[in-house]
């Protein structure tokens, strides 16, 4: 193409190939340098492709961009991008700001099953996949020596539709890999399932310094059921499942070899990737090492972070299975059927025992944690059996999760605690100590801030609303209504997780009646704002999505009742930077963590929260309010009932009356020094690069230090 006819001028090919070379690195998605330049390029197609830049580029007319070429103010926000990422990828972080010379062989080989690295890019089902993204931009925003493991899924998850009956529909999206700004490593292995060997290529995803691999099978050269390994996450039917899970493994393990990345410690995040420790002992084995000094040299390598406090969520398989998927890896470890069947096993040799992935992964890790201090607590009790030990000697330990700040503050949000505290977010350490200052900032103005995140979130809900009404062919006059749901300035309550029946979603319906009379107070309104999706396989959690988008319906509850389709990545910003409250009703101890309370308070919200998970270490009873006590009721009745009158004594006793108690100005003076405690204990603490130091400091340094060689 010519240069355009302008002046300060640059090509049209120029400038598409510096903004695909922004797009190339996901360093965009948390950096407004980087995101920003393609939203300005065209503002509707960002949005019509869920905020894709790669996307967003190749439906943009060429009008639009050789007029963009001709605009030097444009031009120069695309090399300030640029200069910034370079500055980024250059700067000596954390890590090697810290680091003595005997760490120069530390590289973290993380596996995890998904990603969730931004709504654009569909590779998660909820908190695992939203925490290992996290992670990854952590350890590039710290320096951290790391790569990552992942599959590459061509449908991703799953696009949720709810009907007009509310059921869930389920569709399977084709995604382009390319327009993820992944690159081809040109690398493929064959690895060995079961009787034959599956060809996987190797992509690459830069996410800042780190490099993520994904593996994708759908090819030519591979029969029908092998190109399904890729096909999708957690599809479900456990034959399938396990052998994905050998190709996380034992494909990802050949993949960083055949690569050339030397990794030194592994970390497996999540039973789902145990088979990684496996082939790498067993690749120790072929190189000359006796087969038990191969087990305890990997082990010495090994963290392993268990994410599950519910004994039914720890994949189990038949043995046999195991031994016929594993089969070429069995005869290279000199490994019998039954000696294999046995490394999944508590009590070796107990031919009714089936092979679990997490007992595999907790004896091939040294070092192994849970992902709150009661899901350690938990998985302590839960364990003592595999280790013959009281549960308060058993060596699980715990390292909170947290979240990426940058990926999850609102630009807002970020710029007001910036103007009212000095609070500055970009620094590459993992101390947040600036949070403690946001208590002293302007009432006034803190008010305005959240007026203006809940009044957006109000005009993102009605949006959504309306399409979805639209698409289920409700009419005019239904879709037009929705333009007048909810309200700007009621207290906004939202709850948006994955439909796990454990979640308990409905629970705030438990005494309709009573919910009814305290959100339609006309003088203290209150509404609520739902997301989630079940698991296509799992109807209770279906029926729940189902049972809420009937409440939205229900004539009590009209216009104060929404259910936002299709949670993803960017429903869980809007959600957790405009609710006031965020409410969480989990089944107690079954929450390992939770991570989605942890982005209300970046933006002056608070949490209602039962007391588990991350919350009992968080909450000092003024930055939010827990529901229930720490005793368990057994009787699930009884159980549900003593929580929902909890919630509603809560909202009609404090919650309610402190956020509608104004002075004179007109300020709720309570409520809002409790929401900026909330802003000053809970992001000090409960972010990704505090977790990322931590498991560095913990885990994988001590483990590259004993490693041996
Ligand atoms: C934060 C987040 C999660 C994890 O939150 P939980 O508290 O574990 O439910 C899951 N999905 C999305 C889309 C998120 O943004």
């Amino acid at each position: 193409m010519s240069r355009a006819q302008c002046f300060p001028s640059i090509g049209v090919d120029e400038l598409i190939s510096h903004l695909r070379d922004l797009a190339s690195n996901v360093w965009w998605s948390w950096n407004e340098e980087g995101w920003s330049v393609f939203q300005t390029l065209e503002p509707s197609e960002w949005r019509a492709t869920n905020h894709s830049p790669i996307g967003t580029l190749e439906r943009t007319t060429p009008a639009r961009i050789a007029a963009l070429a001709c605009d030097p103010m444009f031009v120069k926000r695309v090399y300030d991008g640029l200069a910034a990422r370079a500055a980024y990828l250059g700067e000596r972080a954390w890590f090697q700001r810290g680091a003595s010379a005997q760490m120069a062989g530390l590289r973290v080989g993380y596996f995890c099953s998904e990603y969730g690295l931004h709504e654009s890019i569909q590779q998660y089902a909820g908190g695992l996949g939203i925490l290992a993204g996290d992670h990854l931009k952590s350890a590039s925003d710290l320096g951290i020596p790391l790569v990552a493991v992942g599959l590459a899924y061509r449908h991703g998850y799953y696009i949720q539709q709810l009907a007009r009956d509310g059921s869930t529909v389920v569709l399977y999206p084709d995604y382009d890999f390319a327009r993820w700004g992944v690159e081809d490593t040109r690398v493929t292995i064959g690895c060995p399932i079961g009787s034959r060997i599956v060809t996987a290529r190797v992509m690459r995803m830069w996410v800042g310094r780190v490099p993520l691999y994904l593996l994708d099978t759908d090819l030519k050269a591979n029969a029908p059921e092998d190109r399904k390994l890729t096909e999708g996450l957690y599809k479900g039917e456990p034959h399938l499942r396990l052998r994905q899970q050998v190709l996380l493994g034992v494909g990802g393990m050949m993949a960083l070899k055949a690569l050339g990345e030397k990794v030194t410690v592994l970390h497996l995040n999540e039973g789902h990737a145990a088979f990684a420790a496996l082939q790498r002992t067993v690749d120790l084995h072929s190189s000359g090492r006796p087969i038990q000094e191969a087990f305890d040299a990997v082990r010495r390598a090994t963290v392993f972070t268990t994410h599950t406090p519910v004994p039914a969520g720890h994949d189990r398989y038949d043995p046999k299975m195991v031994a016929e998927e594993l089969a070429s890896l069995a005869l290279r470890a000199g490994l019998s059927s039954e000696e294999l069947a046995d490394l999944g096993r508590i009590k070796p040799g107990d031919p009714k025992e089936t092979f679990c992935m997490t007992v595999l992964a907790l004896r091939l890790a040294q070092r192994v944690n849970g992902v709150s201090q009661l899901h350690g607590e938990v998985s302590r009790e839960m364990w003592k059996e595999f280790y013959g030990l009281p549960a308060s000697k058993v060596p699980i330990t715990s390292i909170t999760n947290g979240v990426h700040v940058k990926t999850w503050i609102d630009p807002d949000a970020e710029r007001f605690w910036q103007s009212a505290s000095g609070l500055r977010l970009s620094k590459q350490a993992p101390k947040a100590t600036g949070w403690r200052h946001v208590e002293g900032c302007d009432q006034d103005a803190f008010w305005k801030l959240r007026g203006r995140l809940r009044r957006r979130l109000v005009h993102f809900v009605r949006d959504r609303l309306a399409m979805q009404c639209k698409r289920r062919g409700e009419g005019q006059t239904a879709v037009a209504a929705t333009y007048s749901l909810l309200h700007d300035d009621a207290l906004t309550i939202g709850f948006a997780r994955r439909f796990a029946t454990y979640k308990r979603a409905p629970l705030i319906f438990h005494d309709a009646q009573r919910l009814a009379a305290i959100l339609s107070n006309s003088d203290r309104p209150v509404q609520l704002i739902f997301a989630g999706k079940a698991h296509p396989r799992d109807e209770g959690g279906q029926a729940f999505a189902q049972k809420i988008f009937a409440m939205t319906r229900d004539s009590r509850f009209v216009g104060r009742v929404a259910f936002v389709e299709e949670y993803d990545m960017h429903v869980g910003r809007m959600l957790t930077a405009g609710c006031d409250i965020w409410l969480n009703t989990p089944i107690r101890p079954y929450e390992a963590s939770g991570t989605s309370g942890m982005k209300t308070p970046l933006h002056g919200g608070l949490n209602l929260s039962i007391l588990d998970g991350w919350w009992p270490e968080a909450t000092d009873g003024i930055n939010g309010w827990s529901i229930g006590g720490t005793t368990e009721v057994p009787d699930p009745a009884a159980r549900d009932d003593a929580d929902a009158q909890s919630v509603y004594a809560l909202l009609e006793e404090s919650i309610i009356p402190q956020f509608y108690e104004r002075d004179e100005a007109g300020l709720p003076r309570g409520w809002i020094a409790r929401a900026l405690h909330s802003a000053a204990t809970v992001p000090a603490v409960f972010n990704s690069h505090r977790m990322v130091a931590e498991y560095t400091r913990k885990a994988y340094v001590p483990a590259f230090q004993i490693r041996g060689s």
